[in-house]
């Protein structure tokens, strides 16, 4: 290794981890470190001369994890567990990977006195006003800000927001031992990034992944696509590219900005509901990927019950505010929503239809 600063990726082999040490490698500033338990999505990196790949699972009980943590100048923590689907299914293993062992990373920080880069999630807000007093909220917007907004969860009983709770809990254990032990945190809080590498196609593996691959899956293989209690919810896409960008300027962290700070990481204005992604997503496939014989789905609708079990309550809308983002870092997003389609949608249809002409 070299004398550059010593970048430690935890959960590299994810969608957003192989998306960003793709992009350190590029820029060559720094040594990356890159922790998976799955390193497919990092073949295109691996063997390169700056990047060291360990196969490794943060839950092992051994001194790997804090060896690893004492050893490298920066921490960037991705590891979790975000698919809504698991919520239902897996809520303690959720809590346990979300809170417990990532803890076991922040308090090795803390006892090495390295900075932590943290992925939280844009689901720590939670529901909005709007929502809970069961109003339509297009009629009252209401932006997310980082340190003024009310975290808003629904009842325990509905163990979707188990996710949330424990990511907001060790947001609060980052900012009890940035105000204790001195320690020197970032949480993102990323609203809805896709585009290349994100999830699967369900028809191809086994699981439920974010709404974007269902659609494809439904593009692709003709299954229906469903609109989980009508697609009345909102979220705001950002291309990974320009979300990457953010991520790059918060590890550079320019005159310490970004210091025991929280940043939403989204594009307002890419907002759509879900039922105007489904038909986006048509519009878009039709236009530039269509082929003689490649299925209509159907559009239907079904309750949350039934698409993901008991448990189920949906964020209704999720406006970023990323003043913050803009003024301390300069960071602005580039891509509109069509093109967020655009580029992830490729990505699927080239390497579906490179699958079906090796085994044609
Ligand atoms: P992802 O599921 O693609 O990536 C998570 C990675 O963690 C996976 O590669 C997985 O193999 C790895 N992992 C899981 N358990 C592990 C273990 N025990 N040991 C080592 N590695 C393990 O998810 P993503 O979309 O890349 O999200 C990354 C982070 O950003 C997560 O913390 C997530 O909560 C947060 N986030 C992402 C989004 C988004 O828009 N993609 C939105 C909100 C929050
Ligand atoms: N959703 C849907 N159809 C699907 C999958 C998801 O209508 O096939 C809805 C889901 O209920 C939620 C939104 O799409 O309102 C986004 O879900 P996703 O799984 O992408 O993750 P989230 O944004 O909730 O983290």
């Amino acid at each position: 290794m070299s004398d550059l600063p010593k970048v430690l990726v935890l959960g590299a082999g994810g969608f957003i981890g192989a998306n960003l040490t793709e992009r350190l490698l590029a820029d060559g500033r720094h040594d990356v470190t890159a922790i998976d338990v799955d390193g497919e999505k990092l073949e295109g990196q691996i063997g390169h001369a700056r990047l060291t790949f360990h196969r490794h699972d943060i839950r092992r009980r051994d001194d790997s994890l804090e060896t690893l943590v004492r050893d490298h100048d920066l921490i960037v923590d991705l590891v979790a567990m975000a698919n809504p689907s698991l919520y239902l299914t897996n809520p303690l293993d959720v809590f346990h990977l979300n809170f417990t062992e990532n803890l076991r990373i922040v308090e090795h920080c803390v006892k090495h006195h390295k900075r932590i880069v943290q992925f939280s999630t844009c689901e720590v807000y939670g529901r909005t006003v709007a929502g809970v007093l069961g109003k339509d909220p297009a009629e009252m917007p209401f932006p997310f800000r980082e340190d003024e907004s009310p975290l808003i969860m629904g009842p325990v009983k509905n163990h979707r927001w188990i996710y949330a709770c424990a990511k907001q809990l060790l947001e609060r254990v980052l900012h009890a031992h940035g105000l204790e032990d001195g320690l020197n945190y970032t949480i993102i809080r990323p609203f809805n990034f896709i585009g290349p590498r994100i999830d699967y196609l369900p028809s191809e593996k086994a699981g439920n992944p974010r709404v974007f691959s269902h659609f494809m899956n439904a593009l692709l293989y003709g299954t229906p696509m469903q609109l989980v209690d009508g697609g009345r919810s909102y979220r705001a896409y950002t291309h990974i590219d320009d979300a990457v960008d953010g991520i790059v300027r918060i590890l550079d962290n320019p005159g310490g900005v970004c210091d025991r700070e929280i940043f939403n990481l989204g594009t307002p204005e890419n907002e759509t509901t879900i039922r105007g992604l489904a038909h986006r997503m048509i519009a878009i496939f039709d236009e530039h990927f269509r082929r003689p014989g490649d299925p209509h789905p159907e559009i239907i609708e079904v309750s949350g019950e039934a698409f993901y079990g008991k448990g189920y309550e949906d964020c209704d809308r999720r406006i970023p505010d990323v003043t913050k983002a803009r003024t301390l870092l300069g960071w602005e997003s580039r891509h509109d929503l069509d093109s967020v389609i655009h580029h992830t949608m490729k990505y699927f249809v080239e390497a579906h239809r490179a699958k079906t002409a090796k085994g044609s």
